[in-house]
């Protein structure tokens, strides 16, 4: 009985988060269906993003890559179950890679959003090259640069000078497909004053366009606090924990 409150709890916290894209999409004149929920499943329990699957949610974001492998598995089980429902679920990357992960993240995530330096992109491209059978043509794995946007020390991402030359030479990588941009920006609980930020990232974008000669098509930027005025900025993902899934425990 508890549990089918919190899952009807989580089912109405996820409607509101969509309302919440769609006016705001609306009010900068935007279509909403342009704008992709990544729910932030970290530390919250397998069983709540099966809940959300079963109520449409089909990308969800994680930051460890234990515990994103785990309970990638743990969830095709839970909806192997259901033989009716075997959506595909897109699964996000969003923290911090580090290189000797690569080998476990390349083909387990439609989008991993946290590549920041040309060794970790080099390393990337490398194990999807040596993974591809010879005479066939590689998958490329589908990323976004993250960018240092606050320039805070202790952030990761690209610094804002060096982005263009990563970019340009994440280019020459046939193993990745470059998409877009994504930030995290110094932490204010207030939204407005995230929104330099992200009108910044939508600059460096349209920059690299131009340094590009092509569009890249995502800006990966917005969370529970400030979701809104990221996409009055332009954010085509948005990345959605705490409002959709409740406060996050420490134990995972
Ligand atoms: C945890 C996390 C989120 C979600 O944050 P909320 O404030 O809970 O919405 C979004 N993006 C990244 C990179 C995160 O680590």
């Amino acid at each position: 009985m508890a549990n089918q409150e919190h899952d009807a709890t989580l089912a109405a916290r996820l409607k509101q988060v969509q309302k919440r894209i769609e006016k705001a999409a609306l009010n900068a004149g935007r279509n909403p269906a342009d704008i992709t929920l990544v729910a932030v499943s970290k530390f919250h329990p397998s069983d709540a993003v099966a809940e959300l699957v079963r109520h449409g949610q089909m990308d969800f974001g994680e930051n460890y890559m234990q515990e994103a492998l785990r309970k990638q598995d743990e969830i095709q089980a839970l909806l192997n179950k259901d033989p009716a429902r075997r959506p595909a679920l897109r699964w996000h990357f969003i923290g911090h890679l580090q290189s000797r992960k690569v080998g476990d993240a390349i083909g387990r995530f439609a989008l991993i959003h946290t590549v920041d330096s040309l060794k970790l992109a080099q390393n990337m491209h490398k194990n999807i090259i040596n993974s591809t059978p010879e005479g066939r043509t590689p998958t490329p794995q589908d990323i976004l640069i993250q960018v240092n946007i606050g320039e805070e020390a202790q952030k990761s991402g690209v610094a804002i000078d060096s982005l263009p030359e990563l970019a340009e030479q994440v280019e020459t990588l046939s193993g990745l497909r470059l998409l877009g941009l994504m930030c995290i920006p110094p932490f204010f609980d207030d939204a407005e004053r995230s929104r330099p930020f992200f009108v910044k990232l939508r600059e460096l974008r349209d920059d690299l366009n131009n340094r590009l000669g092509r569009s890249l098509p995502c800006l990966s930027m917005g969370m529970s606090m400030d979701f809104e005025a990221a996409i009055a900025e332009g954010a085509t993902i948005v990345r959605v924990g705490t409002d959709i899934f409740g406060p996050r425990t420490q134990a995972r």
